[in-house]
Formats: structure tokens, sequence, C-alpha cells
């Protein structure tokens, strides 16, 4: 199978920013979605838009933390479009902050969502690719995988862990799936500056501000990963504004 139409996509982290204009893009080159997010009310939005222009698209309110709610993500394609082509592991937190400022909790919700909700998104969507004989895991990582710039360490380990783990299960995915890593740059969303220490999202939010490209740039990135044909892995993508050094 090789294009966008008729392709089951999940994609966690889908009630805003990245994951958002991923849902609306490939809804209008003809996918069906399942959508998966903890705020019910703005997961619905998507999903109402969706649907209001044809498209086809379920939510389900997950917390990517927790391994059942992936599993009831993954069977919710199963049971609504009968498969699952593509699971998009993009939620994500940018709670950025220096060590000193001890913000334990963002650190382990950072490690939880990122490192964690990852596995639990693999541990629910391999068998289904097994017994498929197809499938494509995209997960989302950050220009923060390749370089470490303080405040964002805690942040930047754990996007090395996506990078990391999707190329270890490219390896051992075999001929059938494909495995792609997308690292966006600095994007345009409402999670750029949301938790963290105040100055460092202050400044976060200025830098995005300045030249944050937008959400849709990283969503055909991740399109183009998806409408490539069967035999066809793109292993990696890295997207950035011109200016972001
Ligand atoms: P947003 O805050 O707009 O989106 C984050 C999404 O993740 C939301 O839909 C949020 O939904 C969801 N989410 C967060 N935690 C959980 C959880 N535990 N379970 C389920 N869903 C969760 O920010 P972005 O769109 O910018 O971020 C998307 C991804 O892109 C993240 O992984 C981020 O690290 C990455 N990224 C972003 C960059 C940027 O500059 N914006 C740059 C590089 C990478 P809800 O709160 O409803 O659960």
């Amino acid at each position: 199978m090789s294009g966008i139409e008729g392709k089951v996509v999940a994609i966690t982290g889908a009630s805003s920013g990245i994951g958002e204009a991923t849902a609306i893009y490939l809804a209008e080159r003809g996918a069906c979605l399942v959508l998966g997010a903890r705020r019910e009310d703005r997961l619905n939005a998507v999903v109402d838009r969706i649907t209001a222009q044809g498209g086809s698209a379920v939510g389900a309110v997950v917390d990517v933390t927790r391994r059942e709610d992936l599993k009831r993500l993954a069977d919710t394609a199963v049971d609504h479009f009968g498969r699952l082509d593509v699971l998009v592991s993009n939620a994500g937190t940018m709670a950025i902050s220096p060590f000193d400022e001890l913000r334990q909790d963002d650190w382990d919700a950072m490690v939880a969502t990122h490192i964690t909700g990852l596995l639990n998104g693999i541990g629910a969507a391999l068998p289904i690719f097994r017994r498929q004989h197809s499938g494509q895991f995209v997960n989302v990582a950050s220009t923060a995988a390749y370089v470490v710039k303080s405040p964002q360490a805690v942040y930047a380990a754990t996007k090395t862990a996506v990078k990391v783990l999707t190329e270890g299960l490219r390896q051992e995915s075999g001929p059938d799936l494909r495995v792609t890593l997308v690292s966006p740059g600095f994007t345009n969303t409402e999670g750029v500056g949301k938790g963290g220490s105040p100055e460092a999202a202050a400044a976060a939010v200025r830098y995005r501000d300045e030249i944050a490209m937008p959400p849709s740039a990283v969503a055909s990135a991740i399109g183009y990963a998806i409408e490539q044909p069967d035999g066809v892995d793109v292993s990696e993508i890295v997207v950035r504004p011109t200016v972001q050094a």
C-alpha cells in the first residue's frame, strides 16, 4: 500500500500543535484517524473539525504514560477501521528548566511521556503490525535529540532516547515494517513555554515568536514518510526553521 488515502493512522498528542496539524493534513488526504490525548474537549474539537469536512476520525482519551490507554488507542483503530497502518507517537511536554530548580515532577513527566509513552505505543502496536505483516511507527523527537542546549538537558535526554529507541526498533523491524524518526526544530505551538521554569518558558516563547515554523511543516514531513510505497522506509527527517542554528 502506498499513499495516504485509506490508511488507518493513530496519533498521540492530537489535541493541539503538531499532532492536531498532522491529523488535519492526513485527513485532508483521505486517512482514517484515531486521535489520542488527555483533554477530551480539545480532542473532540479536532475530531469534529475533521468529520465536518467529510473526513474520518474517532477520538480516544488517552494518557500515554498508561500502558492500557495505548492498547485501547490501538484497539480502537482495529475495532473501528479493521486495521492499524501507522502509529504516530507525538505526545510530549517541553517543561524545560535548570537543574538547580529541582523541578523533579517535570523531569518525571518528560521521562514518562517521551520514553515510557513511546514504549507503551510500541507495545500496543507491534503485535498488530506483526499480525498484519505491515505497519509503520512514526516517532516525533526534536532537534534537541541532536544537540543539548541549557536548560534543556532533561528534555534533550528524553528526545535522544526517542531517537535511540527508534533506530533500535528499525533494526529489529524486518522487511514488513517501517520506522521513521521525525525531529522538528522550533515549531509554533502552544506547547512551547508550557510548564518548566518561568524564565526558560518566557525565553522559549520569545524565540518561538521570532523564528518558529508552522506545525503544518512537520505535518507534511510526517505525511511524506507515510506516503512512500511499502518497501521504502524514510528513516529520519529533521525539519527546522532556516534561521534556527
Ligand atoms: P503541544 O503542547 O501543542 O502538543 C502536545 C500534545 O501532547 C498535546 O496534544 C497534549 O495533549 C499531548 N500530551 C502531552 N502529554 C500527554 C500524555 N501524557 N498523554 C497523552 N497526550 C499527551 O506541543 P507540540 O505540538 O509542539 O508538541 C508535539 C511534539 O513535538 C512533542 O513531542 C514535542 O516534544 C515535539 N516537538 C515540539 C517542538 C516545538 O518547537 N513545538 C520542537 C521539537 C519537538 P493533552 O494535554 O490533551 O494530553
